[in-house]
């Protein structure tokens, strides 16, 4: 069976891929493989960031990796946070980052904004990209406790709830995220039958 790595150190998020790609693929984890670096993500993309990250496990590693990168752009505010998502108010975490935005939002009626993940594939030296976009809008107050970040404030088109007022079964099937995964593996999937 083919070997891949999820440049990941979370444990749930390689799970998940774990059994999707189940009898198909070997799915290990930054950990399984011992790698501690803190890899860099300084490129100005997400896409950069994400082939980042599965670039140095392919260097290093010499193994087939994929890693993914994502964030909130808000249209009104040129689309930050962007690639500063996780850090947008510094080290204060999700409920400084959500306090911010809505500040820079106050009294703005363009209210767009949108989730994105990119998916970076290294695959026998070949570099693939899947990307996954949920567009929404931003409450004026945060509403919900489930999920992270910025779910909160994000009410996902078509919807009348936040994503932290959905059930995490409900935001994990239309998710930026899962977008871009379910493409991800329908190709490795796609590859593995060529196999
Ligand atoms: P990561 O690249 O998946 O680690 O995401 C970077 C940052 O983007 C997170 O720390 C959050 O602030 C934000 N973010 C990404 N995905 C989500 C999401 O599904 N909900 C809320 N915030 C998110």
């Amino acid at each position: 069976m083919s070997r891949l790595v999820f440049a990941t150190n979370n444990q749930y998020k390689t799970n998940e891929v774990r059994t999707l790609l189940e009898g198909q693929y070997e799915v290990l984890n930054l950990t399984d493989i011992g790698c501690t670096t803190d890899i860099p993500e300084t490129a100005d993309t997400f896409a950069g960031n994400a082939e980042l990250k599965s670039s140095f496990v392919s260097e290093n590693f010499n193994l087939d990796c994929f890693a993914d990168d994502s964030g909130l752009e808000v249209e009104a505010l040129n689309n930050e946070p962007g690639i500063f998502s996780a850090r947008y108010a510094g080290e204060r975490g999700d409920a400084a980052n959500m306090a911010l935005v809505l500040r820079k939002m106050e009294g703005v009626t363009n209210r767009k904004a949108r989730f994105r993940t990119v998916i970076s594939l290294i695959r026998d030296k070949e570099r693939f990209l899947f990307e996954g976009v949920i567009h929404g809008t931003l409450r004026e107050a945060p509403a919900g406790t489930n999920g992270f970040g910025y779910d909160p404030i994000f009410e996902p088109e078509g919807y009348t709830h936040t994503f932290a007022e959905m059930e995490l079964s409900q935001k994990n099937k239309i998710s930026h995220r899962a977008l871009a995964m379910q493409q991800l593996i329908a190709f490795l999937k796609s590859q593995a039958a060529e196999l």
